[in-house]
């Protein structure tokens, strides 16, 4: 049991805008794509590659995360890229070949919207629209997402505070969607060992402060595949309903991100870790429908 004194937000350094704040809602929010609750007792897997790069390496790392535990399939479309020369994704072209792995796996799939424009595009063919961290501070891209009939999956801004990650959250709140999962994904410190300074306080923090479910990006948190399966166990045992990893058919021919992209063997590894964390701390993995026929 907590103590009173645990249950005083005024310990924690930050002003929680009203619809995303905790005290608001009784309830946890739930967020649920088709069939498959975010927010639970039950850890969820989103895994698939950076980047969608042709039908083939889609479908095949589709079919390997699904047989690895994955429940949701990733994969981006339009990609935000530092450099204007480095590979910016197949645009529809990619969206469709999404379709074709969610109807042959089965598995729900998240894509990135990077611009307003796409929004209506991108969610005729998602379960869930991505906000990348780049676009964490779009307001007009928030707005539409708030909008938008699919769930968010909402990526804290690599240089935003927790308190301007749910500022942030509040705009696609109060445009009406509810639907909203926060991602950590890693924000810019003095490190330079890793991409990024995974923050994985930000989970108990976030816990304690929103109703929304909280994943864990430990790919672009990392930038090394090698250090992807402890910290998605760090994740889960932190209090994380889920995490998004990065997987490649064939990391070293990626045209993305390959360097933190797990071989699927090690994703179907990580998963099995992550299920005896989850047992751990008194939740479970959510295991997967079998494949449609
Ligand atoms: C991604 O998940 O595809 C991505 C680009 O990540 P982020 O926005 O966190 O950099
Ligand atoms: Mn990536």
């Amino acid at each position: 049991m907590e103590s009173n004194h645990y249950k005083d937000f005024s310990n924690i350094g930050c002003t929680v805008p009203s619809r995303v704040d905790k005290r608001s809602k009784k309830d946890p929010t739930l967020v649920n794509i088709n069939g498959i609750q975010i927010g639970g007792s039950e850890v969820i897997i989103i895994a698939g590659p950076c980047a969608i790069e042709n039908r083939e390496q889609l479908l095949e790392t589709a079919k390997l995360v699904y047989a690895g535990g994955a429940n949701i399939l990733r994969g981006g479309a339009f990609k935000p890229r530092t450099s204007p020369y480095s590979f910016q994704g197949l645009g529809e072209e990619g969206l469709k070949y999404l379709a074709e792995a969610r109807k042959q796996t089965g598995m729900p799939v998240v894509t990135e919207v990077m611009d307003t424009r796409q929004m209506e595009l991108v969610c005729g063919y998602t379960d869930i629209v991505q906000i990348g961290s780049r676009s964490m501070h779009n307001y007009p891209l928030l707005k539409e997402a708030g909008k938008c009939p699919k769930p968010v999956l909402f990526k804290r801004g690599m240089m935003a505070t927790i308190e301007e990650f749910l500022l942030a959250a509040e705009y696609i709140l109060c445009e009406g969607n509810q639907n909203v999962i926060l991602c950590e994904r890693g924000i810019r410190t003095f490190e330079t060992t890793t991409r990024f300074t995974l923050d994985l306080g930000a989970v108990p923090v976030l816990k304690r402060l929103t109703h929304l479910p909280v994943v864990v990006d430990p790919s672009h948190g990392t930038g090394h595949s090698w250090m992807v399966p402890s910290m998605a166990k760090a994740a889960i045992a932190a209090g994380a309903d889920g995490i998004m990893v990065e997987v490649h058919n064939k990391p070293l021919d990626a045209l993305s991100d390959g360097k933190q992209s797990l071989y699927p063997d090690d994703f179907a590894q990580l998963v099995k870790d992550v299920e005896k964390v989850a047992h751990a701390i008194g939740k479970k993995l959510l295991l997967h429908k079998p494949a449609p026929v």
